[in-house]
């Protein structure tokens, strides 16, 4: 079998295009032009890329955004006062701080300051609890972006067993959060379960979410299964890959995303679809 490619580079094309409309919309009939602050904190390159490549985003679709670049030694309240002018300022309606933040700083502290009516990204505990009890606001980017390739795959969720590898808080906890409301049945593997591959066999939409290049291999996976490969992973010799063994998956699989040009490019159109939300929420547009 030879698996369905799902390509979330062509999906986010869509959706950016879709995005321009709403905000060219927004802005000749409301005057309204969503904005969104990316905090960037020190020199990391995949950082960097990130946040460039959310810039290119905004710029695409024709929403403002403007770029804020501490040093790597920034103390705590410094970067506090930025969230809190941010906070403030009535024309951002989204606020990302790039994650990792370095060492001395608390996260957990930067990610509950920002407001919860201006956090895009979903961290916000408010917003970590709505989509918990199936109130969604802002959901986060990855997780959504996964949903949206799932539905591009054609396969209809309820009832089906659905296993994901990783359960952090950024991607592994709320991709189960929402499986679970397209009525899927929801396994959450970790480092510590014993076998994986008993789960992982079992999965008819397999989640890889994990950090490690190429560790699914085409043995754990049960033939015709969608693979959703979350992974983002720098090889020696500079090429990225995913977690799953895409040339040997993809000969069992029914459907699996690639790396790149998968979940990545999703994870941006959502984030650029969450500030078009914001926008329209700050300022009472239905339509
Ligand atoms: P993370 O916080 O490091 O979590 C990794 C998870 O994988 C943990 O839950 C860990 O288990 C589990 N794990 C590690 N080794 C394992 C093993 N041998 N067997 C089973 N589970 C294992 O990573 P993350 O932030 O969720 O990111 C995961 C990957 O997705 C990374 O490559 C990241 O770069 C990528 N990513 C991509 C995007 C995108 O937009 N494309 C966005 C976010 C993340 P424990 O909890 O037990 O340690």
């Amino acid at each position: 079998m030879s698996a369905k490619v799902i390509s979330g580079k062509e999906v986010a094309a869509r959706i950016k295009q879709e995005l321009a409309r709403e905000v060219g919309l927004l802005k000749t009939k409301y005057n309204v032009t969503p904005g969104l602050a990316v905090v960037l904190v020190g020199e990391d390159p995949a950082s960097q890329v990130y946040v460039r490549n959310k810039e290119k985003g905004c710029d695409l679709v024709g929403i403002y955004s403007e770029k804020h670049v501490l040093p790597a030694d920034v103390p705590q309240d410094k970067l506090m006062s930025l969230i809190e002018q941010l906070n403030n300022d009535a024309k951002i309606h989204g606020i990302l701080v790039q994650l990792p933040l370095p060492e001395q700083i608390d996260s957990q502290a930067v990610l509950e300051a920002i407001r919860a009516d201006k956090d895009v990204d979903g961290f916000h505990p408010y917003n970590v609890g709505k989509l918990m009890v199936g109130e969604a606001r802002f959901v986060p980017c990855t997780p959504q972006g996964i949903m949206v390739l799932l539905k591009e795959s054609g396969m209809d969720l309820k009832g089906k067993q659905a296993v994901i590898i990783g359960r952090s808080n950024i991607v592994g906890k709320p991709v189960a959060l929402l499986l679970l409301q397209e009525h899927a049945t929801v396994t959450i593997c970790h480092s510590r379960t014993k076998p994986l591959s008993e789960q992982t066999l079992r999965a008819d939409v397999l989640v890889a979410a994990i950090g490690r290049p190429r560790f699914v291999t085409a043995d754990m996976v049960k033939p015709g299964a969608v693979v959703i490969d979350v992974g983002v992973n720098r090889l020696p010799d500079g090429k990225l890959c995913g977690d799953v063994d895409y040339d040997a998956v993809a000969e069992k699989a029914g459907a699996i995303t690639p790396v790149p040009g998968g979940v990545g490019p999703m994870t941006i159109a959502m984030l650029l679809s969450n500030t078009v939300k914001s926008a329209r929420l700050h300022n009472n547009i239905v339509e």
